[in-house]
């Protein structure tokens, strides 16, 4: 696993707290999205697509604090857009690095290199940086050449300055296990401290459909990845139940608020992932009025083919604390990769006349 022990031990301290108090839901990440707008338009995105006036709002320093101090979480996940075009955000690390916060800034890296300065090192904050796969993969999943190379260039600086750095990879339609396999050798050789790794979700705001992976193929490719890993070093940075999870050797039912998400609009029901939900006045508001029994893979058509980790990794955080000797199995020998797979949930909604499977997210017609 590519996570410093002393943050494993705040995490745990923290969850023990929960389980401690008799909390049934609580969060371990929040997700603080203080801008949509982006520097990149992939098309795989589902948060560039609004209208100027929404693109161009901001979370202030304060309302970030304050979504932190609010919410508790032990871990924050600043995403977007591209939180680095956000004028004010070294105050807003700052701020929630003071509170002893672990910080994951998510950044395509193209400004990395002349914003550097206004950072500085720590153990509470880490560059999460989008590359997903190789040279040919990225430039093409974000639309534009010459990214991957930028990017790259932005880690090894990051690393050379003793900034803690991860890569943020999503899958899509047409990845092999053997690239992606390749890949993951190329960010150890890289020296990052660790990958996080997850199927594309299904954005119905998204300007292109026909690239997500369905869940059963993401399985398969899961288990042909690890079976290519045996005995390779990668630092994969989630739960060793997450990723059995991702390998089908788990049935899990998604827990989205352990990754609450706050933006410019409030808080969002019930994750980052679906639009149109609605939104919370407060972190508070959120956890009492989702409903969130209607969301998951069985529960809701939108999430058919949804293994994110902001729905599944506090799944298998919560399924680690209560079987402990499987979670160490695992993290021990790695995600079965052969045999049959947990069965897969029934969806409980209707699935229209003539559609053998559950249907998948209703498609945008993109020309
Ligand atoms: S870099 Fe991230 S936020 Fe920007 S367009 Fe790509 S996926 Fe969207
Ligand atoms: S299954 Fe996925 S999309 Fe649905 S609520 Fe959970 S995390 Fe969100």
């Amino acid at each position: 696993m590519g996570v410093p022990l002393r943050q494993q031990y705040t995490v745990a301290k923290y969850l023990l707290r929960q389980r401690l108090k008799g909390n049934r839901r609580y969060p371990l990440v929040l997700m603080l999205e203080p801008l949509f707008r982006c520097n990149l338009a992939c098309a795989g995105c589902g948060k560039i697509d609004y209208p100027d006036e929404i693109l161009n709002r901001r979370l202030s320093v304060e309302e970030c604090l304050a979504a932190v101090d609010e919410c508790g979480a032990p871990i924050v996940s600043i995403a977007g857009g591209e939180p680095l075009l956000h004028k004010e955000l070294p105050q807003i690390v700052d701020g929630i690095v003071a509170r002893r916060k672990y910080v994951y800034l998510c950044t395509n890296a193209l400004l990395l290199k002349k914003r550097i300065d206004d950072y500085t090192p720590s153990p509470y904050l880490t560059f999460s940086i989008h590359l997903d796969g190789n040279r040919e993969r990225h430039d093409a999943s974000v639309c534009q050449k010459g990214v991957f190379d930028r990017a790259v260039d932005a880690v090894q600086l990051a690393i050379r300055r003793g900034f803690r750095v991860t890569i943020n990879c999503t899958l899509f339609q047409g990845e092999g296990a053997e690239e992606v396999a390749a890949f993951l050798d190329y960010c150890t050789q890289l020296g990052v401290e660790g990958v996080t790794v997850a199927p594309g979700f299904s954005y119905e705001r998204a300007p292109k459909q026909d690239i997500f992976i369905k869940m059963r193929e993401s399985k398969q490719l899961f288990r042909d990845v690890f079976r290519l890993g045996r005995r390779r070093r990668w630092k994969l940075n989630h739960s060793s139940l997450y990723l059995d999870f991702l390998a089908g050797n788990q049935s899990y039912n998604c827990t989205p608020w352990g990754n609450p998400t706050r933006n410019v609009f409030g808080w969002q029901k019930p994750c980052y992932l679906l639009v149109d939900e609605g939104y919370a006045p407060s972190f508070k508001a959120l956890m009492e009025e989702t409903p969130w029994h209607k969301y998951g893979n069985a529960k809701n058509p939108k999430c058919a083919n949804c293994m994110a980790h902001c729905g599944y990794e506090a799944s298998a955080v919560e399924d680690a604390i209560k079987r402990p000797w499987k979670a160490l199995w695992v993290s021990l020998f790695g995600p079965r990769t052969r045999g049959p797979m947990a069965p897969e949930p029934v969806p409980e909604y209707e699935i229209p006349a003539g559609t053998q499977s559950r249907p998948a997210i209703p498609l945008k017609v993109v020309d």
